[in-house]
C-alpha cells in the first residue's frame, strides 16, 4: 500500500515498503533515508543494467549513473505502444550476454482506468501485452531467466485501494535452472524481487532489502546459485 505504480515500482526495485523508501505519489522525491535499488547493487557489481519503459515517471528507479542502457518511448496511452515498446525491447535484448533489463508496458493500466478493469477491452489490451511478451521472450538467448509481474492491480476504473483486487498481481518465472509447471505454494511480495534478481545474478543482497528471495521455483540442487 498504496497499490499506486510509483510506490509500487520503488518497492520493486528498492526491496522496501512506501513507509520505509517514502515515495508514497507518483510524484518522485529524493529518499530522507536512502536505500540500494536493484540496479545499484547489480552496477556497483559490475552486472550490466539496462530499463526498457513507457512511462516516464519510471525513470528514478536507480540512483543516477546505475543504469547502463535506458530507452523510454512515450507511448503508454496509445493502443499498440506496448508492442512497439516490445519490439524495440526485443532488438535490443536480443543479444543479451548478462546483467538485467528491465521492460515496462504501461498500456494495460492505461485501459484499466479508461475501460474499467476485466472489461472486454482491458482483457484485449491484456492479450496484446502476452502478445508484446512472447515477441521479447522468443528473441531472448536461452541462458535468461525472465520474470513476468506486475506493480498492482486494479477493480472498476481505478487502483490504490487495499481491496484485494488492488493487491493482487501475477509472479512467473521460466528459465535455465527453474521449475516448469510449478505452483507457488508461499505468497510473493513484491519486494521480494530485488533479492531474488539479485540470486538468480549471483550478487549479494543489500542489506536494508526487507524481502526474501523465492527459492521455491529453482529446480534442482545447485540449478541456481544463491537460490539453491
Ligand atoms: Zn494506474
Amino acid at each position: 500500500m498504496p497499490s499506486v505504480t510509483l510506490p509500487c515500482h520503488t518497492s520493486m526495485f528498492r526491496g522496501v515498503k512506501p513507509e520505509r523508501h517514502g515515495i508514497t505519489t507518483n510524484v518522485w522525491i529524493p529518499p530522507a533515508r536512502p536505500v540500494p535499488s536493484l540496479l545499484d547493487v547489480l552496477h556497483r557489481a559490475k552486472k550490466p543494467t539496462t530499463s526498457i519503459y513507457n512511462w516516464e515517471q519510471l525513470r528514478d528507479l536507480g540512483d543516477p549513473g546505475s543504469l547502463d542502457h535506458s530507452y523510454f518511448l512515450n507511448n503508454c496511452y496509445e493502443p499498440g505502444g506496448d508492442l512497439e515498446l516490445a519490439e524495440l525491447a526485443a532488438g535490443v535484448l536480443g543479444g543479451m550476454e548478462g546483467g538485467f533489463a528491465f521492460v515496462y508496458l504501461g498500456y494495460v493500466d492505461t485501459v484499466g482506468h479508461s475501460q474499467g478493469w476485466m472489461s472486454d477491452p482491458y482483457l484485449e489490451a491484456v492479450t496484446q501485452a502476452d502478445q508484446a511478451i512472447g515477441m521479447i521472450l522468443g528473441e531472448l538467448p536461452p541462458q535468461v531467466v525472465c520474470i513476468v509481474t506486475s506493480d498492482h492491480g486494479g477493480h472498476a476504473q481505478t487502483h490504490g485501494t487495499e481491496m484485494p483486487e488492488d493487491l493482487t498481481i501475477p509472479w512467473l518465472i521460466r528459465g535455465p535452472g527453474i521449475r516448469r509447471g510449478y505452483q507457488l505454494q508461499e505468497s510473493v511480495e513484491i519486494i521480494d524481487n530485488p533479492p531474488t534478481i539479485a540470486a538468480l545474478l549471483g550478487v549479494e543482497p543489500a542489506p536494508e532489502w526487507a524481502g526474501k528471495a523465492i527459492a521455491e521455483v529453482v529446480a534442482g540442487e545447485g540449478a541456481v546459485e544463491g537460490l539453491s
